[in-house]
C-alpha cells in the first residue's frame, strides 16, 4: 500500500507519470488511511462511492498520455461545497439527505484538471465556529493531540491533509476558517483575494467575505490548486479580473509587522516567541522587516461580528423545510417553518440568525450594520495604504496553539480565535497560514502557524515569500 505521508501534488504527479503507481492505487491508499485513522479523528463525513471509478477514469487518461495539473490527485472537500449527485449538508441537520443537483464552479474546475473528489469533510455547522465543535455530526480531533480541537470551521479538511488521508483539500474562509485550522494542524492554508475564486456552489455564509481555498503540505501545491480554481465566472458576479486592482509597487522583500495588534494580552507567550523566531528567519533570508502602524485593524473582529450575522440571517432564510433537506411538520405553514428551523439548526447558528435579525432591524440598522460597513472601508483603506510601503504583513495566525475541547466557555472566547485572520476577509486581501514550528505543551508537540497577508491580487508576493520561508 502506498504511504501518503511523503506525497505532495508535485511528487504524486511524478509518481503517476513515471508509473510508480496508478491513480487507483493512490485512491485505495487514501481510503485505507481514512478507514484506519478516521475512526478516531472523524475528519470525513463520507467517502464518495464513485471515488474508485473516478480513479479508473484518471488512469485511462494517464494511459492516453494526458497531462493535466491534478490528474489522479485525491482531494477532500468541505461539506459546504457542492458536488453534483453527492450529499452536501454544511454539517447541519437541516440539510440532512440533501443531494446537490449541480457542481460548484471549483469542483468543476478540479474535475476538469483531473482531480479525484474522494469525500466530504466535517466542519462547524454552516462554517460557524473555530473548532469544528458545532457540527451536527460529531467533533473532529486534532491528529497531534486528540484531546484538542483541529480548529475550524474547516477542521475536517485540515485534518484530512495533516493526517495524510488525502494529498489536498478545499475549505472555505470567511474569517479564518482555512488559515486557523491549518495553523492548529501544521499544514499550509491559503485564502485567495475576494473575487479571485468563484463561490458559485459554495453554501453561503457571509457572501461579502466568503472565499474558497486549499489546504496542502507545501506552498507549491497551494499555488497549483489556486491556478486551477481561480478566474472570473459568469455564475458569480462578485468574481473580478486579474487587473482589477492596480499594482501598487514592485516586490522588494519588505515585511510589515503590526506589533501593537498582537503584543497585548490574550496572545500566548509561545505564539509571540514563535513570531519573533519567524521574523529572524525572514531577516536571514534577506527580508527587511519593519513596524507598521494599523490603528484600526483591531476593530476588524467587532465589524465582522455585525456584518457576518446580518448576512447569515439573510442567507439562511432559504432553509425553510420546503426547498431543501429536513422538514418537520407543525400545525400550519408558519409552524412548519418554526419547527423545521428550530430542530434543524444548532445553537450557534440560531444565535447568529437572531443577532443578525436584530442588527438589521429598523432603528438599529444604521447604528450597527451601517457603522460596521464604514469600519470595513476604513480598515481596508488602512491595510491597502500599508501595502504602498511593504509587500506583506506578518502576524501570528492564531493567538494560541490548538485548545482543548470545551475549553472556550463563552461564544466570545471562541470568537477571539479569529482576531488575526479576520482583517484579510474584511479587506478582501489574500492571506496564507504557514507552519512555523512546534511548541511542547505537556508531553505533546503542537504546531504553530504564521500568517502572511498581501495587497489585493498580490498572490504572487505571498507565494514567493512563503516558499522562501519554508525552504521550497
Ligand atoms: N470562526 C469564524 C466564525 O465562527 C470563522 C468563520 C469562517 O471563516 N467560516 O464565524
Amino acid at each position: 500500500m502506498i504511504d501518503l505521508s511523503p506525497l505532495t501534488i508535485q511528487s504524486a504527479r511524478e509518481g503517476l507519470k513515471n508509473k510508480k503507481f496508478t491513480a487507483r492505487e493512490l485512491i485505495e491508499a487514501s481510503i485505507e488511511a481514512i478507514k484506519n485513522r478516521d475512526k478516531e479523528l472523524n475528519a470525513f463525513l463520507e467517502i464518495f462511492d464513485d471515488a474508485l471509478a473516478q480513479a479508473d477514469e484518471a488512469d485511462k487518461k494517464i494511459k492516453e498520455g494526458l497531462d493535466l495539473p491534478l490528474l489522479g490527485i485525491p482531494f477532500a472537500i468541505k461539506d459546504n461545497i457542492l458536488f453534483e449527485g453527492h450529499k452536501a449538508t454544511a454539517s447541519s441537520k437541516i440539510l440532512e439527505g440533501f443531494i446537490s443537483p449541480t457542481n460548484s464552479t471549483v469542483i468543476q474546475k478540479l474535475l476538469d484538471a483531473g482531480a479525484i473528489i474522494l469525500g466530504r469533510t466535517n466542519c462547524d455547522e454552516f462554517a460557524m465556529g473555530s473548532s469544528t465543535e458545532t457540527s451536527a455530526y460529531g467533533i473532529t480531533k486534532n491528529p497531534h493531540d486528540v484531546s484538542r480541537v483541529p480548529g475550524g470551521s474547516s477542521g475536517g479538511s485540515a485534518v484530512a491533509v495533516a493526517a495524510h488521508m488525502t494529498i489536498a483539500s478545499l475549505g472555505s474562509d470567511t474569517a479564518g476558517s482555512i488559515r486557523q485550522p491549518a495553523a492548529f494542524c501544521g499544514v499550509v492554508g491559503f485564502k485567495p483575494t475576494y473575487g479571485r475564486v468563484s463561490r458559485s456552489g459554495l453554501i453561503a455564509m457571509t457572501s461579502s467575505l466568503d472565499q474558497i481555498g486549499p489546504f496542502t503540505k507545501t506552498v507549491a501545491d497551494a499555488e497549483i490548486i489556486y491556478e486551477v480554481i481561480r478566474g472570473m465566472d459568469k455564475m458569480d458576479s462578485t468574481t473580478t479580473a486579474e487587473n482589477t486592482y492596480p499594482k501598487q509597487k514592485e516586490f522588494n522583500k519588505t515585511i510589515g509587522v503590526p506589533r501593537a495588534f498582537f503584543e497585548g494580552e490574550g496572545v500566548s507567550e509561545v505564539v509571540k516567541k514563535n513570531l519573533e523566531e519567524s521574523i529572524e528567519k525572514f531577516k536571514s533570508l534577506g527580508y527587511k522587516v519593519v513596524d507598521v502602524d494599523l490603528p484600526n485593524i483591531s476593530y476588524s473582529l467587532a465589524a465582522y461580528y455585525i456584518l457576518m450575522p446580518a448576512e447569515v440571517s439573510s442567507n439562511l432564510a432559504r432553509f425553510d423545510g420546503v426547498k431543501y433537506g429536513l422538514f418537520v411538520g407543525g400545525e400550519n405553514g408558519i409552524d412548519d417553518y418554526f419547527k423545521t428551523r428550530g430542530m434543524g439548526f444548532g445553537r450557534e447558528v440560531r444565535r447568529r440568525i437572531i443577532l443578525g435579525t436584530y442588527v438589521l432591524s429598523s432603528g438599529y440598522y444604521d447604528a450597527y450594520y451601517g457603522s460596521a460597513l464604514k469600519a470595513k472601508q476604513i480598515i481596508t483603506n488602512e491595510l491597502r495604504n500599508a501595502f504602498n510601503e511593504v509587500d506583506l504583513i506578518l502576524t501570528p495566525t492564531a493567538p494560541t496553539p490548538a485548545f482543548k475541547f470545551g475549553e472556550k466557555a463563552t461564544p466570545l472566547d471562541m470568537y477571539l480565535a479569529d482576531i488575526f485572520t479576520v482583517p484579510a476577509n474584511i479587506s478582501g486581501c489574500p492571506s496564507i497560514s504557514l507552519p512555523s514550528g512546534f511548541v511542547k505543551v505537556g508531553d505533546v508537540d503542537l504546531p504553530l502557524g504564521i500568517e502572511l497577508t498581501a495587497d489585493l491580487n498580490r498572490e504572487d508576493n505571498i507565494f514567493r515569500a512563503s516558499k522562501e520561508f519554508l525552504g521550497e
